[in-house]
């Protein structure tokens, strides 16, 4: 699982209108109400198997005038710096325009591979048009219609094609990482500082002045780990507007590649619909997770102040959840350690194996208590579950109609699992297999 693929191009070529056709529908967290589906910009694609991130830059940058040349410049440099393949979209209706060809000037100095989209080709009789776009010199040429879908699952295939291999190494030489991340300012470079006790990063009271993503090996409560430091920003993002749109690309590859990532919320700030969206990236790459409230120091408590914010969270986090969270001050060292312990816990979590004859007792009962319904006159009988070997905890729950047991009963099955088991900050899979 992994790859970034960022959308790249000139204003209204269709950037976002491909991005929407391309990436998967979200299945963990839409609130419609807080704006997180409005909002984002990024997410998983998924095509033969293969998974990877797709972003589209051009929601990054507002559409004012005097910054807009030059951030959507810098854009496509960060985004060829720092992604594994581009998708330059132009307009099939427009051919090449001033713009298309400086924006080309750039790519075509980048070594990543980059497919050029001809968009808008929603009728046959476009696709002679699409030759002219030859003249840019950029190699594969795919005609599509985000509109209709025309050509897109071709260029799917060339895309996975594209991407760098997926390497999984040696089980020996796996060393956990734990991803700190989160929103630029909110003290993730504070909180690996003041872990590390060094001062490692140049921490500064200006958004964005510290340095970039650095793995750090650690030994923390009896684990040998990498915290991923995702802060550091300024260096690459010279237009404040690409400050979010660099940490963003950032942070989706220290998910990726993470087995904990730790997310970092502003306590003054709560959390906002960009918090929702590095969320939503940890849950759909299946990454376990901890929620770090900082500047704890900053507010201002009374008796129940912890505990009416931590309720606030989880309102705007369900349905996930048993997601630990923890209120620290990066500044004051509070909590620091208990919030790498309770990552290390996750970690364990992460692999832990109920032994067989414990479980179906457990679950035994949850399924007698409360029967699936029975659907469209049939009975639903749960025989047996067991735990099987795999990346997150997964469940395999054997029964006569696998494919009738409704969606309400997967999760009751799964909150019995959390409720009798813990599993704590990881996500588990829930399964239905055949068994007469
Ligand atoms: P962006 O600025 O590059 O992100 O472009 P948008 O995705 O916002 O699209 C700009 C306009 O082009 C919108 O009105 C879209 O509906 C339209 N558009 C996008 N893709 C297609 C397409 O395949 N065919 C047609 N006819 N219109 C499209
Ligand atoms: P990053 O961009 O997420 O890496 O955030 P930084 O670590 O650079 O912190 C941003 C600002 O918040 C700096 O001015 C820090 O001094 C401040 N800060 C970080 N953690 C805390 C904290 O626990 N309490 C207070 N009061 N300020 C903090």
């Amino acid at each position: 699982m992994s790859g970034i693929v960022a959308i790249i191009g000139r204003p209204n070529v269709g950037k976002s209108t491909i991005f929407n056709r391309l990436v998967k529908e979200r299945k963990a967290i839409v609130h419609d109400e807080s704006g997180v589906t409005r909002d984002r910009h990024y997410g998983e694609c998924e095509w033969n198997g293969r998974t990877f991130s797709i972003i589209d830059t051009g929601g990054y940058v507002p559409l004012s005038e005097d910054i807009f040349e030059s951030a959507i410049r810098e854009q496509v440099h960060i985004a060829m710096d720092e992604a594994d393949m581009l998708l330059f979209v132009v307009d099939i209706n427009e051919g090449i325009t001033p713009l298309d060809r400086d924006f080309a000037n750039i790519v075509r100095q980048s070594k990543k591979p980059v497919l050029l989209l001809a968009n808008k080709a929603d009728t046959n009789d476009k696709l002679v048009m699409a030759y002219e776009f030859y003249e840019l010199g950029l190699g594969d040429l795919f005609s599509i219609s985000a509109l209709n879908g025309y050509g897109t699952g071709d260029l799917m295939d060339k895309v996975i094609e594209g991407l760098p291999d997926e390497v999984f190494p040696e089980e020996e030489e796996k060393i956990p990482k734990f991803a700190i991340v989160g929103r630029p300012n909110v003290g993730k470079s504070s909180f690996v500082n003041a872990i590390l006790g060094t001062e490692r990063n140049i921490v500064t009271p200006i958004s964005g002045t510290t340095r970039d993503s650095i793995d750090t090996r650690y030994t923390a409560f009896g684990l040998d780990l990498y915290l991923v430091d995702t802060a550091g920003l300024r260096r690459k993002a010279r237009v404040h507007e690409n400050i979010e749109f660099y940490s963003t690309l950032r942070s989706i590859r220290a998910i990726e590649e993470c087995d904990v990532a730790l997310l970092i919320l502003d306590a003054t700030q709560g959390m906002e619909a960009q918090d929702l969206n590095i969320l939503s990236t940890i849950m759909e790459h299946n990454k376990g997770l901890v929620i770090l409230v900082n500047k704890w120091d900053l507010i201002e408590k009374q008796t129940n102040t912890a505990r009416d914010f931590q309720k606030l969270i989880e309102e705007r986090i369900a349905p996930l959840s048993n997601v630990p969270i923890l209120f620290v001050s990066a500044m004051e060292r509070q909590r620091l350690l208990k919030a790498l312990e309770t990552a290390v816990e996750v970690y364990h979590e992460l692999h832990r194996k109920v032994p067989t004859s414990q479980l179906n007792e457990v679950m035994q009962a949850a399924w007698t208590k409360h029967k699936p319904a029975a659907v469209r006159g049939k009975f639903i009988r749960i025989k047996y579950v067991t735990q099987v070997g795999a990346s997150i905890p997964t469940f395999l729950f054997f029964t006569n109609h696998p494919t009738l047991v409704q969606e309400s009963y997967k999760r009751y099955l799964e909150n019995q699992v959390r409720e009798n088991f813990g599993f704590n900050g990881v996500p588990i899979n829930i399964f239905f297999r055949d068994k007469n």
